[in-house]
């Protein structure tokens, strides 16, 4: 069975993280989204609000998992047998932090591979920390998120 965790923060989920998903499942027998949980981290949402904006975005979708975890991203593969990490890139500095990371991940886990897959056109400019700028000054979000993605 191809597993694939696709970590991240999510905060929030955005149609970028969707897009990649959801382009990714004709890959993989099932794709864990993983949030990642980081104590040195400050979140604009909480643990559980990130986990149900995710859940209710892929609730059609019987291949698509939902996750929290800490620790090494490697070690919460092996633990769930995943073989794969899938990431997005976006730009230049996606692909420099990204690589620095995929090398590092497979001398920790020589089995583990991770897939890229390039943004959508029309969805590269979008990030969460933007959404969450957005947000912050009253602008209208909703452009760039999942429906189940709603502040009160
Ligand atoms: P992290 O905190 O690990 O960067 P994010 O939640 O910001 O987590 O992103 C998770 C993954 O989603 C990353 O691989 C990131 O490159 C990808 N991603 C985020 N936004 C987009 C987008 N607009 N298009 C493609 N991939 C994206």
């Amino acid at each position: 069975m191809k597993i694939a965790v696709f970590p991240g923060s999510f905060d929030p989920i955005t149609l970028g993280h969707q897009d990649i998903v959801s382009r990714g499942l004709p890959l993989f027998d099932k794709i864990i989204v993983a949030v990642g949980k980081n104590a040195n981290k400050q979140y604009m949402f909480s643990l559980d609000q990130r986990l149900e904006w995710i859940q209710q975005t892929f609730s059609d979708e019987p291949k698509i998992e939902v996750d929290a975890y800490s620790g090494l991203t490697v070690n919460y593969c092996r633990d769930n047998g995943a073989d794969f990490i899938l990431r997005g890139l976006r730009n230049p500095a996606d692909f420099e932090f990204e690589k620095a990371v995929a090398q590092t991940n497979r001398k920790l886990n020589h089995q583990l591979e991770t897939v890229f897959l390039l943004t959508s056109s029309g969805l590269s400019s979008i990030s969460s920390s933007i959404v969450r700028d957005v947000l912050r000054h009253g602008g209208d979000y909703t452009q760039f998120v999942p429906t189940a993605v709603r502040v009160p």
